[in-house]
């Protein structure tokens, strides 16, 4: 850590001191290591926000995506107020799903579906506007930890599913519920149809937008042979957002919060090898160090990564004045109604 560097943390810990409970800082898995030291709480998106929600804290400062910031301003409390760092750091796959095409899509298929024949499930990445529209339309918000309860919920109500934006999380989880692989459509948002033909479509009862997070697919099949040469014995690991032939050759699949349980409870000694973003993998083997972790490959979210510690100072000593997160009312409304109906099926 440098100069400058150190001169900004003792800046950031005397603001979080003079704000002290009024202040939570939140900071995702994939942060900075300096980020993730000042933070309050790190985790997963939806953890994140629930703690915020459960906190007393009137300024929640989210260091992670907009998206994730975005989710905690529709989460947060009347009294509570969120701020992003950058409101630049967005997240590619969640802008693969733009509002104009997922009304689109959903209009299309209620000519060839029929209009109730469908509920739209959609990842938690994504923007607040894309959650208010499914919400709209009876549609789930889910996240990877759960988003096989919630597309078995759907099918057991009867109804097919559009899943949006993740085609990797949404295949991998299709088969891991044992459903025939023949009933899932690929949805091209930018072709008619999503470039099906409606007579085949009608037979199908899952369709999969073809969106996806490039820190994650960028692992491949050769990655995860590559590393079973290497460690002899290691155990992989590996994030649904991957491809399914990553998926399919790793020990197991899961969240990061599965992940990092995974780790913990591994034995001493043990190695593992992990395919997700390398800043969570780096702090597993700085907390583990009696554990022999390495990641599959190096890959970073570039995105997670423009969350600096000037930007966090600049957040911190203008609250509440600059970088706050604000939805309009009916956008937030309706992600809402759709968050609220994960957690009545997932509790
Ligand atoms: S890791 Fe992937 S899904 Fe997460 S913010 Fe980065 S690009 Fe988006």
């Amino acid at each position: 850590m440098d100069l400058e560097a150190d001169k900004l943390i003792d800046d950031i810990k005397k603001i979080k001191k003079e704000l002290g409970g009024e202040l939570i800082i939140l900071t995702h898995h994939y942060q900075r290591p300096e980020i993730v030291e000042l933070g309050d709480e790190v985790g997963d998106s939806y953890l994140l926000c629930k703690k915020a929600f459960q906190s007393e804290a009137k300024y929640i400062v989210f260091c992670g995506v907009r998206f994730m910031a975005e989710s905690a301003e529709i989460l947060r409390r009347d009294s509570q107020r969120v701020f992003h760092p950058d409101p630049f750091s967005g997240c590619p796959m969640a802008d693969m799903s733009e509002s104009g095409d997922v009304i689109r899509a959903f209009n299309e298929l209620d000519d060839v579906w029929g209009k109730d024949a469908f509920v739209p499930v959609v990842y938690m990445n994504s923007s607040a506007e894309v959650k208010s529209i499914a919400g709209r339309r009876g549609g789930i918000i889910c996240t990877s930890s759960n988003a096989d309860k919630i597309i078995s919920h759907v099918f057991s109500m009867g109804k097919k599913v559009i899943f949006i934006p993740d085609e990797y999380l949404g295949f991998n989880t299709y088969k891991r519920l044992g459903r025939g692989l023949e009933n899932i459509a690929f949805w091209d948002f930018s072709l008619p149809l999503g470039g099906n033909k409606a007579d085949e479509l009608r037979k199908k009862d899952f369709v999969l937008w073809k969106g996806y997070c490039h820190v994650h697919t960028f692992f491949t099949r050769e990655h995860v042979l590559e590393a079973r040469r290497k460690f002899k014995g290691c155990r992989i690991v590996v994030h649904p957002e991957c491809k399914p032939e990553v998926v399919d050759n790793a020990d197991a699949s899961g969240s990061t919060e599965y992940i990092v349980r995974y780790v913990r409870e591994s034995p001493v000694n043990s190695t593992i090898i992990i395919g997700t973003e390398l800043n969570l993998v780096r702090r597993l083997a700085n907390i583990y160090k009696d554990r022999n972790i390495f990641e599959l490959a190096r890959s970073m979210c570039p995105n997670m990564f423009k969350i600096t510690l000037s930007k966090l100072k600049v957040t911190l000593e203008n609250i509440p004045n600059k970088n706050r997160v604000e939805l309009p009312d009916d956008i937030k409304e309706y992600s809402r109604e759709a968050l609220s109906r994960m957690l009545n099926i997932v509790g």
